[in-house]
């Protein structure tokens, strides 16, 4: 009859929630995932690894790399290459 003893009730119920609550945001802790990409130059599939991810995330990076690995190394060379027959 007293309303305190309603109010008690919603105090139980609420801590009684509350730990499951907390499991769930335990489980929404980012984790990374290996991803498959398609690279914008030769259209081959390539694996933007964890490593990389972290790598990325660490750089403060946003965006995905578009290249794989290898049109990312050729496209370097090149740049090196071009560099270099300008300097002489
Ligand atoms: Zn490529």
């Amino acid at each position: 009859m007293a309303p305190s003893s309603r109010l008690s009730l919603v105090i139980v119920l609420t801590f009684s929630v509350s730990p499951k609550n907390k499991i769930g945001g335990k489980k929404t802790m980012a984790e990374l995932q290996d991803k498959t990409l398609n690279c914008r130059d030769c259209q081959k599939e390539f694996v933007f690894t964890i490593g990389e991810q972290e790598f990325y995330r660490e750089k403060g990076f946003e965006n995905e790399p578009k290249d794989c690995a290898d049109c990312r190394k050729a496209k370097k060379q090149a740049r090196r290459d071009n560099w270099n027959r300008k300097d002489r």
